[in-house]
């Protein structure tokens, strides 16, 4: 089980006391998280550590899925594409089916009963609040960039949100002026101790690329993220071959299939087909093996992690790779440039600046010292800011308020 206590090493006694000690109202209270898959992406990668690590401090953990199908992922894709700036044909019957998985779900699962506090995350279970008696605070916890989205799709969520008592979003900048609810932000985090940023020695990390075949022969530039257009991994195609002329590499394109994206399969398709020549001389690899442990090993391997998002509501795989004391080299969109400090912990590039993130590359390929230097830089401002102790003092201070206990 998780303990709050194996993290003192990490990150020193006067958070862990201070979470204790925050935790001391809510002993016993019964709070529920409620998402739409239970793995891929960063929201699953957060709750497999806070609801375990809450319950061990003295709270009532619990974690439930939505249980959509394929018609309602399809949807709410769309909704989260048309909410990062697509536009959305936005028809009656695709209200329905989100409704109706909605409604459904709160037919059988129960949220209301015996909680003192409901958290839901993402658009997905948004509208649940509308099939329970609201008995306790409700919190809607949104993890996807908001600041430019379909005006008539978020017309229709805001009718949801309203209802709810907070709204927590990742950036300043996706806080709402037209949302007549609180609103606070909150950053993501990691687990450090988790599986898949765990600290594992040059052995084990060997042994993983033997698995799963990547050879060691040439450096590696590697981008983790699900087969999503909004991570641009065409993009990051263009910005290996741009490389490839001046330093021999190797590319690794590692994303695994979330249950609610169902977009995935099409997207790696089409990559597959672009970088085809590549692929078949072992110059781009593609993974799409779902295993933490082999990211952890992949983000230490690499010489490089790229991250070419043309959104990205904050980019956990930053600061996964920021731990290991890897370079990343970002486009400056989102919650990215929250993490990375312009050549001081990592580099930013524009996402259509194709030859500002080649040119990035080759320099860290070229200087070996830069790797040391912008790593350790790295690992500090993750270990001040992005780990699950910090969130863990988030949630108690929104939840003590919530709940009107003053600390
Ligand atoms: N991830 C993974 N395997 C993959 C691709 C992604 O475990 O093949 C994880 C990644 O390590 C990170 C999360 O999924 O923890 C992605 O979170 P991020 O915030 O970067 O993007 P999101 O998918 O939430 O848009």
């Amino acid at each position: 089980m998780k303990k709050l206590s194996a993290y003192r090493r990490i990150v020193g006694d006067a958070i862990i006391g201070e979470i204790y000690h925050k935790a001391k109202p809510l002993y016993g209270r019964r709070i529920i998280h409620v998402n739409s898959t239970a793995i891929g992406g960063g929201v699953a990668e957060i709750l497999s550590s806070l609801a375990p690590l809450m319950n061990n401090i003295g709270l009532e953990a619990d974690w439930r899925i939505l249980h959509g199908n394929a018609d309602l992922f399809e949807i709410t894709k769309k909704f989260h594409n048309a909410l990062q700036g697509d536009t959305l044909h936005f028809s009656e019957i695709k209200k329905r089916v989100y409704l109706q998985a909605n409604e459904d779900f709160a037919a059988y699962a129960s949220l209301s009963n015996n909680r003192d506090v409901v958290i839901v995350h993402d658009p997905q279970p948004l509208p649940l609040i509308e099939y329970y008696k609201k008995r306790q605070p409700w919190i809607w916890r949104c993890h996807i960039d908001l600041s430019h989205p379909d005006p008539v799709l978020w017309e229709f969520l805001k009718g949801f949100i309203i209802r709810y008592d907070l709204a927590i979003v990742s950036h300043e900048n996706y806080t709402k002026k037209d949302l007549p609810v609180r609103q606070t932000v909150v950053r993501p985090i990691i687990d450090p101790l988790s599986l898949k940023n765990m600290d594992i020695n040059q052995r084990q990390i060997d042994g993983l690329m033997e698995k799963y075949h990547i050879p060691a022969d040439k450096p590696i530039i590697t981008q983790i993220s699900r087969f999503d257009k909004w991570k641009d991994p065409l993009g990051v195609i263009e910005v290996f071959k741009l490389v490839r002329e001046k330093v021999d590499c190797r590319l690794v394109l590692c994303g695994n299939m979330a249950t609610d994206d169902p977009e995935g399969v099409e997207i790696f398709n089409t990559v597959k087909q672009n970088a085809a020549e590549e692929i078949a001389s072992g110059d781009v690899m593609l993974i799409t093996v779902e295993s933490n442990i082999l990211v952890n090993a992949l983000q230490r391997a690499s010489n490089v992690i790229i991250q070419k998002s043309i959104r990205e509501g904050f980019g956990l795989t930053v600061t996964e790779a920021m731990w290991k004391q890897t370079p990343v080299v970002a486009s400056n969109v989102g919650g990215i440039p929250l993490q990375i400090t312009d050549g001081v912990d990592g580099y930013l590039a524009s996402p259509d600046d194709y030859a500002g993130f080649a040119d990035r590359i080759i320099e860290i390929l070229k200087n070996p010292a830069l790797k040391e230097e912008v790593g350790k830089a790295a690992k500090e401002k993750v270990r001040e800011n992005f780990l699950i102790t910090r969130l863990l003092l988030d949630y108690l201070d929104i939840i003590n308020y919530e709940l009107g206990n003053v600390v």
